[in-house]
């Protein structure tokens, strides 16, 4: 399967398209699940199949720090690696650097930081970024950014905006000159003979025989650039112009969700989507709450990613059609409801509000495990229905409409 977006069907603003991979389809307006050290916390790769996930998010800067760019390009890339047939996205690194690493010192040729882990300094710079994304090889990828910020004042908003579009020019020049060096794209004779049953499934290579899966050798991924400008309109449809000039597969929107008010989220979404073309993706980082990926998705958003329904998940947070539900508290003790009576994922089938809290009160690892399988199945769910929705002509302005139409 070679690159490729198609719109189907628009219903006002928002759009229901579909994203070839070089590990399958993908089905949008899409959330993706975040498996940060590749692995979505609690659940296995054979329940997220289930789940009907076709694509998830690693983060760069986590599996550069561990095992290392390295380790993971030697064994195949991050699909092979963690057994994952169908469609992965890799952030760029720039944003966990920004958050998680003390002491880091931004120049024109990239991020200096020390590791959250061992305190050791690296480098990112574009082409670096740009490289480790390669050696782990995921479908799609990200161009490097300074994601300023949300309080940075606005001569710092330009600044940042102006680097990121720097950088993006350095990224993708990287890119060009070194995509076919993805580990998937080996050749067919440069490996022994495949010799099990494992990597059937199109896309999954097979274990201990370094052979690539069929049908992709010679493919490339997908290289996606980044709007930055903080809370300025006139900034971000700057920046939007700009990056389209250099010119991406596709086109993530960056630093919202940074502490601003969800009003002004709202805004920048709606001003960036202006700017950006029409027939090619549209990613929002980082968002959302349920109702949020709703509102989004009807604004025109492909693609969205966020960590809320798994950290959540582990501290007893679960979404549901009628609102949140925090399973610890003491109304749900002797309760036999499942948590979401809408819900058909495999948890609601067959345990009840009761058993749930019990585990999570008894800091049992299942409680992570269920938790975060019927919250990610909410979130899949809800996207799927909103899907359903345009495809039938019609949005789905909110949540509640959205579930109103699932109820049995
Ligand atoms: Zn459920």
């Amino acid at each position: 399967m070679s690159l490729g977006f198609q719109v189907e069907v628009r219903a006002g603003a928002a759009r229901a398209a579909r994203l070839t991979t070089p590990h399958g389809e993908v089905s949008t307006p899409v959330f993706m699940p975040v498996g940060t050290l590749a692995s979505v916390k609690g659940v296995s790769q054979e329940l997220l199949e289930d789940l009907g996930v076709e694509i998830l998010l690693g983060n760069t800067y986590h599996l550069y720090l561990r095992p290392g760019i390295d380790e993971i390009r030697r064994l195949g890339g991050l699909h092979r690696f963690m057994s994952w047939p169908r469609g992965i996205l890799t952030d760029s690194g720039g944003f966990q650097v920004f958050s998680l690493s003390d002491l880091r010192t931004i120049s024109e040729e990239g991020v200096r930081f020390r590791s959250h882990l061992d305190g050791s300094t690296h480098l990112f710079s574009p082409e670096s970024a740009v490289e480790a994304q390669i050696g782990l090889g995921a479908d799609i990828i990200m161009a490097f950014d300074q994601c300023p910020e949300y309080r940075a004042n606005p001569e710092q908003q330009r600044a940042a905006m102006e680097l990121t579009l720097r950088w993006a020019e350095r990224s993708k020049r990287y890119f060009e000159q070194h995509k076919n060096e993805v580990p998937w794209t080996r050749k067919v004779q440069d490996f022994e003979s495949p010799s099990s049953g494992h990597g059937s499934e199109p896309g999954l290579l097979p274990l201990g025989t370094g052979a690539p899966a069929s049908g992709l050798a010679g493919q490339t991924q997908a290289l996606f650039g980044i709007v930055q400008g903080g809370m300025d309109g006139a900034l971000r449809k700057e920046s939007a112009e700009r990056t389209r000039e250099i010119g991406f597969f596709g086109y993530a929107i960056g630093g919202l969700s940074v502490g601003e008010p969800r009003t002004m989220t709202r805004e920048m979404v709606e001003t960036t989507l202006e700017h950006l073309p029409s027939d090619q993706p549209r990613y929002l980082m980082g968002v959302g709450t349920p109702e949020e990926i709703v509102e989004y998705a009807n604004l025109g958003i492909d693609m969205m990613d966020c960590v809320l329904p798994t950290r959540a998940a582990r501290h007893g947070l679960l979404f549901t059609s009628e609102g949140r539900v925090s399973i610890k508290q003491v109304q749900y003790a002797g309760d036999e409801n499942p948590v979401d009576a809408n819900c058909r994922c495999r948890v609601c089938r067959r345990y009840s509000r009761a058993y749930l809290r019990h585990l999570y009160r008894s800091n049992e690892v299942l409680a992570q495990v269920l938790n975060t399988l019927h919250n990610l199945s909410f979130y899949l769910d809800t996207m799927r229905a909103v899907r359903h929705s345009i495809c039938a002509g019609r949005g789905a302005r909110s949540l509640s409409e959205v579930w109103s139409r699932t109820k049995p």
